[in-house]
């Protein structure tokens, strides 16, 4: 029986480790990524396409009324946005998706599909996260304070999401975010049609 994938969102603030983690779980081959659309100007070595597709203002805000994306939001200064798409023809081959997304994102996709899997990585500790951020080195001073300052806001949604992962080690983390997907889909509310395809299966014996 075809079942429909599972949209699996993950949030955290910066230097939570969300992009280390999601490279792993992509590599499971059990979920799709989705590549998000931004107006942040590339990084070094960040390849259109692959860690983003990168637009300016005028295009981004040409998706948004052409209702091209699933959810979007403004983060420290830049449009993020999920192309929708990609996302919807994906679970409907049954794959499970990714959409590594801060939180006014996350909470517009639980209003869409509230069967999806709200996940929040958080680091060990604040400390932590203020050193991840310092050497990722991408950063200038006053982005990473503004990155700081948000995450102590975007904390505060901690509670709206189902399941919380501390980020002690990406294998670790990687782990239990692979437990809590694989529970997920034996949810018998996962599995409406289970007891049709059961008795089914007894009356052509
Ligand atoms: P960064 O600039 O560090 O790549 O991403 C900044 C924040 O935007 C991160 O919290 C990241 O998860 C989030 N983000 C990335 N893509 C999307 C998206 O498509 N939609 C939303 N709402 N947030 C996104």
């Amino acid at each position: 029986m075809k079942k429909e994938g599972m949209l699996v969102i993950i949030s955290g603030p910066s230097g939570a480790g969300k992009g280390t983690v999601v490279a792993e779980l992509v590599k499971t081959e059990a979920f799709a990524l989705s590549v998000s659309a931004t107006t942040r100007k590339p990084r070094p070595g960040e390849m259109e396409g692959i860690h983003y597709y990168f637009y300016d203002r005028e295009a981004f805000e040409a998706m948004q009324k052409k209702n091209q994306l699933l959810e979007w939001a403004e983060f420290c200064g830049n449009y993020y946005g999920t192309p929708r798409k990609y996302v919807e023809n994906q679970m409907a081959e049954g794959k499970n998706v990714i959409l590594e997304i801060e939180v006014q994102g996350a909470l517009q996709i639980k209003e869409l599909y509230p069967e999806c899997v709200l996940v929040f990585l958080i680091p060990p500790n604040l400390e932590e996260l203020g050193r991840r951020l310092t050497e990722r080195g991408t950063e200038d001073k006053q982005t990473i304070n503004r990155r700081i300052h948000r995450a102590l806001e975007e904390m505060e949604f901690v509670s709206r999401y189902d399941y919380v992962v501390i980020n002690e080690t990406v294998q670790k983390a990687t782990k239990d975010i692979c437990a809590i997907v694989q529970a997920e889909s034996m949810k018998s509310s996962r599995n409406p049609k289970i007891k049709e395809q059961f008795k089914g299966e007894i009356e052509l014996c």
